[in-house]
């Protein structure tokens, strides 16, 4: 698809701060000074042990890792403890010494036995390790969503568990690996570490593939229709956090010194989600936080374990009570912990946003924090003149019940085709089909020459089909920008951040949003949800644009300035529409033809003048007469 605005010939480095990047990297660098501070107040007032810090610093990059993923899917895994523990244990070959992988694991090839490595080398094979398991369980992952992708993860931790105590040439088993060289873990290797994990994963979330990942857990009907490859998305998520979750793991068994499979197992896989829940999961700020503050809690339960143990068996309150030996007291506060978050903030402490997002921070960086925007130029891009869309005897059956049958008709670029008819006509599912969200169950759809009828919605809408939706699905979390930067990625993948950046700014522009620029989808009043969506659907360069219902619930100058908006686009840009829509002004001013259906069946089409006339047409139309 061509795009005729490309309006800022920018290059080089500054292209890639976009306003995403240009958060994620501020709200990285925020979080590092932060981390770095709270660890150097700890070592000063000798809070905590060295190794509990390194142990609440491995904690925060796993919690970043699972983030990852959970975050900009939604979906929460509750396997990547196991990743956690492939990490662990490939570390741990190349840095044992010698010696002690002689007794542990006698059975590993020669050039394993012999290797020391520093554990700075060591994380390498294990990300790559973390990296192998990913793609192979991500191939499972990616075709899952919502329950059955949590039980599947859950799945994988059971499994990867029994290999840890199965697989004993590797692993010794349950009896474990131990005497790791916790020395190897040291401070520069653990704030490199840090540093890696919050750089790789908030540039992942400023990217096309983190915003097409959000896009998803938004709503995956939308984000297929902008595009969006929601397997290849989800996989791809899950690799990387996988990999990332890996090196976690590397470290995690060198901050204690033992791999063992217990420690790949549940305890570890709650502990972290308690952590990512109680931060807000969906954002790295919140599972950054939620791994500071669980670390903290962690270990004064552990302490008040130890000091109730102690107390088992004696008699307190002058005798009226023995105490009980205390049992699994963790485990009961990470419970009564999550269960109150829950209750009082489900989004978690945080919620959405990242740090750099907060009020203050926006205030003190003011325009470093603005979307580039550039000159009033008006979006254009060029459809095709021969370009064509056709549905051939196009019918939707559910069982039995014929919802769309024998419906045909044409559309050229450039062409407004108004489908008109009663409600529960089969107008909607008529654009389902068409745009690949429903299959059909008999006829064809060709697009520009092409029998479209098997592609996929992403196909289609990669391929030139845009669309609205009658109840609208906006990418509610995400901001009115990256609504439409969603498309704008598909459609010029190309492109450099700030001119993609840019050319989203000029569609909301267009459709006189761009004042929302930053406020959230969701958030908007209802007649600019309406015209985001279109945004949203221009803004991927569609040849054919089929919109259902887009003035419904508008008010009638909303529906007024909605018509010649739409009047306007059209001619500059020449994609063919297919409206739906119940407010008869509108369609009578804007369509060049109608197409009436009827209990699933065309009842009429032509020019709009010869079909008001039609007796059949005022026959469904009783006492509405179109
Ligand atoms: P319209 O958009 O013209 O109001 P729809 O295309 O939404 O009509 O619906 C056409 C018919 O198909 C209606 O009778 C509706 O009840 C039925 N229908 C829609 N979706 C389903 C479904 N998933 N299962 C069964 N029937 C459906
Ligand atoms: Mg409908």
């Amino acid at each position: 698809m061509v795009s005729g605005v490309h309006n800022t010939p920018s290059g080089g480095w500054a292209s890639w701060f976009d306003l995403r990047s240009r958060e994620s990297l501020l709200s990285a660098f925020l979080l590092f000074a932060i981390v770095c501070v709270l660890l150097a107040a700890a070592a000063y007032f000798e809070l905590a042990s060295p190794r509990l810090l390194k142990i609440g610093c491995v904690n925060l990059i796993a919690a970043l890792a699972l983030g990852l993923f959970s975050g900009s899917t939604g979906v929460l895994s509750l396997g990547h403890v196991a990743f956690f523990g492939i990490g662990a244990y490939v570390s741990a070959w190349f840095t044992l010494i010698p010696a002690i992988k002689g007794m542990l694991l006698p059975d590993m090839p020669v050039f394993i036995q012999q290797s020391q490595w520093s554990l700075w080398f060591a994380v390498i094979p294990a990300i790559i390790a973390g990296l192998l398991a990913g793609v192979l369980t991500g191939f499972v992952m990616r075709r899952l969503r919502d329950t059955s992708a949590v039980i599947a993860s859950f799945g994988f931790l059971v499994i990867f568990y029994l290999l840890f105590i199965g697989l004993k040439i590797f692993t010794n088993g349950k009896q474990s690996l131990y005497a790791l060289p916790i020395d190897q873990l040291s401070w520069p290797l653990t704030m490199t570490a840090i540093a890696t994990a919050l750089l790789v994963t908030f540039a992942i979330r400023a990217s096309a593939l983190g915003r097409a990942a959000e896009s998803l857990r938004d709503n995956e009907a939308a984000a297929r229709s902008v595009g969006v490859d929601a397997d290849r998305t989800f996989f791809w998520v899950w690799v990387a956090s996988a990999a990332l979750m890996a090196m976690a793991g590397a470290l995690f068994a060198h901050s204690i010194g033992i791999a063992s499979p217990s420690s790949f197992y549940l305890d570890k896989t709650f502990a972290l989600i308690v952590m990512i829940i109680v931060g807000g999961y969906r954002s790295l700020t919140g599972c950054a936080l939620g791994a500071v503050l669980i670390t903290i809690v962690e270990e004064l339960l552990k302490h008040a374990e130890e000091s109730l143990g102690a107390l088992a068996g004696q008699q307190v309150l002058g005798g009226l009570i023995e105490m009980p030996r205390v049992f699994g007291l963790t485990a009961l506060c990470f419970s009564a912990i999550i269960l109150l978050v829950l209750y009082l903030r489900p989004e978690g402490v945080i919620g959405y946003r990242e740090l750099a997002q907060a009020g203050l921070i926006r205030r003190l960086f003011g325009r470093w924090l603005e979307p580039a925007s550039k000159g009033e130029e008006q979006v254009i891009y060029s459809v095709p003149k021969e370009s064509e869309l056709s549905a051939q005897s196009l019918g939707k059956n559910y069982g039995y019940f014929s919802a769309m049958s024998d419906v045909s008709f044409e559309v050229g670029p450039g062409e407004i085709v108004g489908l008109i008819g009663p409600n529960g006509a089969g107008k909607s599912t008529f654009i389902n089909v068409m745009t690949g969200n429903l299959f059909a169950s008999s006829g064809a759809i060709f697009l520009n020459g092409e029998n479209a009828t098997q592609w996929s919605a992403h196909d289609l809408a990669r391929r030139g089909m845009g669309r609205t939706f009658q109840n609208i699905r906006l990418f509610a979390s995400l901001s009115t920008l990256d609504n439409v930067l969603t498309s704008v990625n598909v459609a010029s993948p190309k492109l450099s951040r700030v001119d993609a950046e840019v050319l989203a700014m000029n569609w909301l522009r267009e459709l006189n949003l761009d004042q929302h620029a930053l406020e959230a989808g969701g958030s908007l009043a209802y007649g600019d949800q309406r015209r985001l969506e279109i945004a949203r659907a221009l803004a991927l360069e569609p040849h054919f644009l089929l919109l259902d219902e887009p003035a419904a619930g508008m008010n009638d100058s909303e529906t007024h300035q909605l018509q010649q908006l739409l009047k306007d686009i059209v001619q500059r840009i020449g994609c063919g529409v297919i409206l739906i829509e119940h407010d008869m002004p509108m369609v009578m001013a804007l369509c060049d033809r109608l197409v009436v259906l009827n209990k699933g069946e065309q009842i009429a089409s032509g020019p709009v003048a010869d079909v008001r006339k039609d007796p059949q047409v005022i026959e469904a139309y009783i006492g509405e007469s179109p």
